[in-house]
């Protein structure tokens, strides 16, 4: 079932609540992968209705030429969620989320500012405001969230927390290539090269987390990381940091859970990742 508009969504979400079903809701942007699937599957195991959102957010596009770019293969989205089994695909056009006359933008602080808040300005409004919007649209109890935007699931978490949200957030691993590539909708787009240099960065951070637990100074790590992948075929690295992986601050204290997260360039393509250190 693909539902277009809030009315729709709404009134066969009431009729589930008025089962007693508790709604699972998994927002994407669509262009799906084995990514996106764990995420359903798993709203499928831990909820008795699932809501797959389709919808490619251009609030959260800083770069007008990556909004005209973005994969869009709605069909075979479709084709792919009912191997999962969820329950409605609720896929609106922009204008049913933000019709004329629409102001209101939600803004995070604190775990929005460094690393993509920084080198994205307002990606992070544009996913908190349109987040917000879907939770309010579906009602769902849960939302599912892939570890694979690690920054973005913490911004998710604090929004949830600080407007009081009535939403538990789940929180998945992210899924590879068997290369160890983090699934992205963005890989479409590598040519056959730089698809097969990709790797590296996962690679390297790997490697930085290992010299880093050996006790290699962190700068020095760092360093020999962001070389790495530019030796192996990258065109540039935004970024490569050790951080708190709750507050996104740079990783002093050493007993805190602690991130590496990474954005680089490869093929005109942006991937990030990141892993537990
Ligand atoms: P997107 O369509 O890129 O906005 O992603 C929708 C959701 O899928 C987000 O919560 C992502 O973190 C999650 N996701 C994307 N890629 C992966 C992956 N490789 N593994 C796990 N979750 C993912």
């Amino acid at each position: 079932m693909i539902l277009r508009t809030v009315a729709d969504l709404r009134a066969q979400v009431a009729e589930w609540k008025a089962a007693g079903q508790v709604v699972g809701v998994v927002p994407t942007m669509g262009a799906l992968h084995d990514g996106h699937l764990s995420l359903a599957r798993r709203a499928r195991r831990e909820c008795g209705r699932v809501i797959t959102t389709i919808f490619v957010n251009p609030k959260q596009f800083n770069n007008p030429e990556d909004l005209l770019k973005y994969p869009r293969t709605e069909e075979n989205d479709a084709a792919l969620l009912a191997t999962v089994g969820v329950d409605a695909i609720f896929a609106p056009a922009v204008e049913e989320v933000y019709p004329a006359g629409f102001v209101t933008s939600v803004s995070v602080g604190g775990v929005s500012a460094p690393l993509e808040g920084a080198l994205r300005p307002g990606h992070f409004d544009g996913v908190a405001t349109v987040v917000t919007k879907l939770f309010g649209m579906t009602q769902a109890d849960r939302g599912y969230f892939g570890q694979k935007d690690w920054q973005q699931l913490q911004v998710v978490r604090q929004l949830v927390r600080d407007l009081n949200l009535k939403v538990e957030i789940v929180g998945c691993e992210t899924v590879r290539d068997p290369d160890g590539l983090a699934m992205s909708s963005r890989n479409q787009r590598l040519s056959g090269q730089a698809r097969a240099k990709a790797p590296a960065l996962y690679a390297a951070m790997l490697g930085a987390a290992r010299q880093f637990r050996d006790g290699v100074p962190l700068a020095q790590v760092l360093d020999r990381a962001r070389a790495a992948v530019l030796a192996e075929g990258f065109d540039a690295v935004e970024y490569i940091e050790l951080v708190d992986g709750e507050t996104m601050l740079p990783a002093r204290d050493l007993g805190a859970p602690m991130r590496m997260l990474a954005a680089a360039w490869i093929d005109d393509v942006r991937l990030i990742d990141n892993i537990a250190v």
